[in-house]
């Protein structure tokens, strides 16, 4: 194997992003020179660092990442996780991603990502916060307002997000905000962030229905996860004038074909800490929900949830893509051919990053905009990106999640184009 094709940050993850990168490329006749440059992460760094445990008698070495894929356009931007299986591979694969799903909602943003590799649930709250400040203090040269912003992801938090800030700001000398992003709200974090993705997913509810000739009013809902995007996306919907039949967590299903009182449903997860055993529904298991009778499918719980074994009992139109990665490739193929038109997760759950964005634009200017400002806008950016991805899929013949694709990569390409190569 020559020498350029092993890559740092080879894994089964990140070999499938660039194989999606190549199918799409491909279709589009991209110019070779920067289809082979966007295959590789600009910047990958990788840091060991000393933690000490709270008995403090040991100290611990651990692995840190921060993958910078593309800097064309301004920062980079993407989250942090800590799990106790983070690799360089890993994070190289979400990094470009991220690049893309920007690109697609046309943030001035590259992708990023980052983490930690260890398990944060066997942590005391010092513990992470210990391995938060000394992992931001060995990136802190490569993150920043105009260099790199990281925002919350598996295994952190708003918390998380302040101490990063909080350590960043210390070596400044002053505050600065505007290097993260999923702060807490006295931090200059933004309102309507915790809703944003499940809102945004719905933003594009009625122009997607138009695509298949359906009303939103009565429309019957199903969504699987009842968590940050899951219930927003269940909320928006009912306050929409659907009707949500049914709704799933890691505790069981319920269902109501009359239609569930969403936010009674919100108090008793509050209460009871999931969705089982709510008054006025059956039970439904979770692999039975995505068979129920619908008009509308939300994924918003794991990936691979919908998959060859299950894709030919949904009885939805439409799939709009709450989740990362809920349909397996199989699913999509059998799904289209079936005319089940999916909204795909790169497009639908891009409200997230959308309303970060905002936070980042609020604490450079030091203005904070209302809640009801801030849902506006971003209904115009999902709903925009929507029209301009549904013409590429028309004028190109493709579905949605190839269309998403290639407006991101095609917005990348041009900017890449332009600056020319350097010196
Ligand atoms: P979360 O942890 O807040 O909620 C997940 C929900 O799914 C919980 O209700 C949990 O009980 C449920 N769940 C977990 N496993 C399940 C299973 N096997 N069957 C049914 N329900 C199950 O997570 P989240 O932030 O809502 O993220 C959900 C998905 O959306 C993930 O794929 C995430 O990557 C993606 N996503 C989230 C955001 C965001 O802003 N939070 C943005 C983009 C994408």
């Amino acid at each position: 194997m020559p020498i350029s094709d092993q890559l740092e940050w080879d894994s089964p993850m990140y070999r499938e992003a660039v194989a999606q990168f190549d199918r799409v490329s491909e279709l589009m006749d991209l110019d070779d020179n920067v289809r082979e440059r966007l295959k590789r992460p600009q910047r990958a760094l990788v840091v060991t660092f000393p933690f000490r445990t709270d008995d403090y008698s040991r100290v611990e070495t651990l692995f840190g990442y921060r993958v910078q894929h593309l800097l064309t356009m301004g920062p980079t931007k993407g989250g942090i996780r800590y799990a106790d299986d983070v690799n360089l591979g890993e994070v190289a694969a979400l990094a470009m991603l991220m690049t893309w799903k920007c690109a697609i909602v046309g943030l001035p943003f590259g992708g990023a990502k980052g983490g930690v590799r260890v398990d944060p649930s066997a942590l005391s709250r010092a513990e992470v916060q210990r391995v938060t400040r000394r992992f931001t203090a060995e990136i802190i040269n490569h993150i920043g307002p105009q260099q790199d912003i990281p925002a919350p992801d598996l295994g952190t938090d708003a918390q998380v997000m302040a101490w990063m800030m909080d350590t960043y700001s210390q070596h400044e000398g002053h505050a600065v905000p505007a290097v993260v992003t999923g702060k807490p709200p006295e931090l200059g974090g933004s309102v309507a962030r915790r809703e944003a993705t499940g809102r945004g997913v719905l933003a594009l509810l009625p122009p997607a229905a138009n695509q298949v000739g359906m009303p939103v009013t009565d429309a019957r809902v199903v969504v699987q996860g009842f968590g940050n995007v899951g219930r927003y996306a269940a909320i928006a919907a009912s306050e929409m004038g659907c009707r949500v039949v049914a709704v799933s967590d890691v505790s069981g299903g319920v269902h109501n074909s009359n239609g569930l009182e969403v936010a009674k449903l919100a108090r008793w997860v509050d209460e009871r800490g999931g969705v089982a055993g709510f008054p006025g529904a059956d039970r439904v298991e979770n692999k039975e929900l995505l068979a129920l009778p619908c008009e509308v499918l939300i994924p918003a719980a794991v990936g691979g949830v919908i998959h060859g074994e299950n894709a030919g009992s949904i009885q939805a139109k439409l799939i709009l893509e709450g989740a990362n990665n809920p349909t397996t490739l199989e699913a999509d193929d059998q799904l289209r051919d079936a005319g089940v038109f999916i909204v795909p997760d790169i497009l639908a759950n891009a409200g997230g990053v959308t309303v970060s964005y905002f936070e980042w634009v609020q604490d450079l200017q030091n203005y904070f905009w209302s809640e009801n400002e801030i849902v506006a806008r971003l209904r115009e950016i999902m709903a925009r990106a929507f029209d301009e991805v549904l013409s590429v899929s028309i004028e190109n013949n493709v579905d949605m999640r190839t269309a998403a694709l290639m407006k991101g990569i095609k917005r990348v390409t041009g900017a890449k184009l332009v600056r020319g190569v350097y010196p």
